[in-house]
């Protein structure tokens, strides 16, 4: 029998292939050159049908003669390549077909894999993050990812628009940033060091030398949490600006979420239409709900909150059904929020802050920040935290901070909505919990 792998057809024409997307009836006639994973192979006797997969879709080739009976052996997504003439094709999904004059197999796969990576044989979650790089030859997935990276470049070019600088701040941090008990430690050179949870007390830093920034990075938290929206490691997109309190940043939030999905009701319209008719995304304005005005939602619902209590888990589902989409949770107690949110003046029990929810989904928490030192020194007391701790941060509110607001965007809870994926793990790559630390 003869051997399908050789390597000098490969530097004749890899560089000449053509995408399965671009190939149609133009082509007919011609001699080309594609490359993908074998998916099918539909063996008729005389003549044999292939379909093989690259990163723009999906084409088919037929297969005759010696060819043919050399390519009954070659496993399920092994890489091949294939050279022939185009012609017409009675198969349904393909403009046209390749009639193969030559083959070469450039890399074959194991048989059985640990996935169906069609989908057609489904596995669990588990499995599949397990082969997560075979998981992605699936179209479904990857389009995921893709849609991802879409995203990631519209916030960038959204916030330049908006003067905003990208910034670069340590992930490895000498004491815990906002005092919580959450961080993970390590050895560090002798000393003690933590991952970061959050970017909050460099950014608002910056905002005096630079006004406005954002940075856009993974994050960590030790929480034990075991649910469909929390990893412990995420991406968030933070934001601070100086001179705009938190109305201005949701307005910022608001038009940035809408104009994303705008956006990618143009370029990705297949995958979107699940949320084409909420409200809200047709009129362009996100609804303001104060905190006060949830307690009375949720009491007509039967759920008593006393003021001051956080929005449970239950109380946030009840509430998702009254407001099915995105909708901002504003004026929470001060008590609830961390030191560095400005209390109202008038109403000091309350505070300058903001959540943005989807349904029962947390994906957004911002406010007006304390700039006062010495309000923000009484504010770390008054929250049993010690300002020696804080000193590298308290000296720089003395050099001048302005007024200023912000925000942290759980990026993977926004691509949850905009992929419609009820689990965080569909839009993480390589997801951290307690359990997963491989691949
Ligand atoms: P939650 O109450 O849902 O645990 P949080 O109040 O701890 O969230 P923040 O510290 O305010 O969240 O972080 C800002 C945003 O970052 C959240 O609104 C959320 O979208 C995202 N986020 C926070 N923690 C996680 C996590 N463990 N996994 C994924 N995203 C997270």
């Amino acid at each position: 029998m003869r051997s399908l792998e050789s390597d000098t057809v490969i530097k004749e024409n890899i560089m000449n292939r053509i995408f399965a997307s671009s190939i149609n009836k133009d082509h007919i006639g011609q001699n080309l050159t594609l490359v993908g994973w074998l998916e099918d192979f539909r063996d008729m006797g005389k003549i044999g049908f292939i379909s093989a997969r690259d990163m723009t879709g999906n084409f088919q080739g037929v297969l005759t003669g010696g060819l043919l009976s050399a390519f009954r052996e070659v496993p399920k997504q092994s890489v091949i390549m294939i050279k022939g003439t185009v012609q017409e094709t009675r198969a349904e999904n393909f403009q046209v077909e390749v009639k193969v004059e030559k083959v070469e197999v450039m890399s074959r796969a194991v048989n059985p894999l640990p996935i169906d990576p069609t989908g057609r044989v489904k596995s669990s979650m588990d499995k599949r993050l397990d082969s997560r790089a075979l998981d992605l030859r699936n179209s479904r997935i990857s389009n995921i990812f893709r849609i991802r990276s879409y995203v990631l470049n519209l916030v960038r070019t959204f916030l330049y628009s908006r003067m905003f600088v990208e910034v670069n701040t340590p992930k490895i941090i000498g004491s815990s940033t906002e005092g919580g008990a959450d961080l993970f430690g390590f050895e560090y050179f002798s000393r003690k060091a933590y991952l970061a949870q959050s970017p909050q007390l460099y950014k608002e830093q910056l905002t005096l030398g630079l006004e406005r920034v954002f940075e856009i990075s993974p994050y960590f938290r030790a929480e034990p949490s075991h649910t469909v929206r929390h990893l412990s490691e995420f991406v968030s997109v933070d934001l601070e600006a100086a001179f705009l309190d938190y109305g201005n940043i949701m307005d910022i939030v608001q038009e940035l979420v809408l104009s994303t999905i705008n956006d990618l009701f143009v370029h990705h319209n297949k995958e979107m239409t699940y949320l084409e008719n909420k409200q809200e995304i047709m009129v362009g304005r996100i609804p303001r709900i104060t905190y006060q005005k949830c307690l009375e939602d949720l009491r007509s619902l039967g759920e008593k909150i006393e003021f001051g209590n956080d929005l449970s888990d239950p109380a946030l589902k009840k509430l998702g059904q009254i407001y099915s989409s995105f909708y901002f949770i504003i004026d929470w107690p001060t008590k609830l929020k961390p030191f560095y949110i400005l209390e109202h003046e008038k109403k000091p029990e309350l505070s300058k802050s903001f959540d943005l929810q989807y349904g029962y989904l947390e994906i957004v928490s911002g406010g007006t920040r304390q700039h006062n030192s010495e309000r923000l020194r009484n504010k770390l007391l008054e929250k049993g935290l010690d300002p020696n701790s804080f000193s590298d941060h308290l000296q720089t509110f003395e050099w001048g901070m302005p007024p200023h607001s912000g925000c942290g965007i759980g990026f993977d809870r926004l691509m949850m909505i905009l992929t419609n994926s009820t689990n965080i793990r569909e839009v993480v790559l390589y997801p951290r919990d307690t359990e997963r630390l491989r691949p």
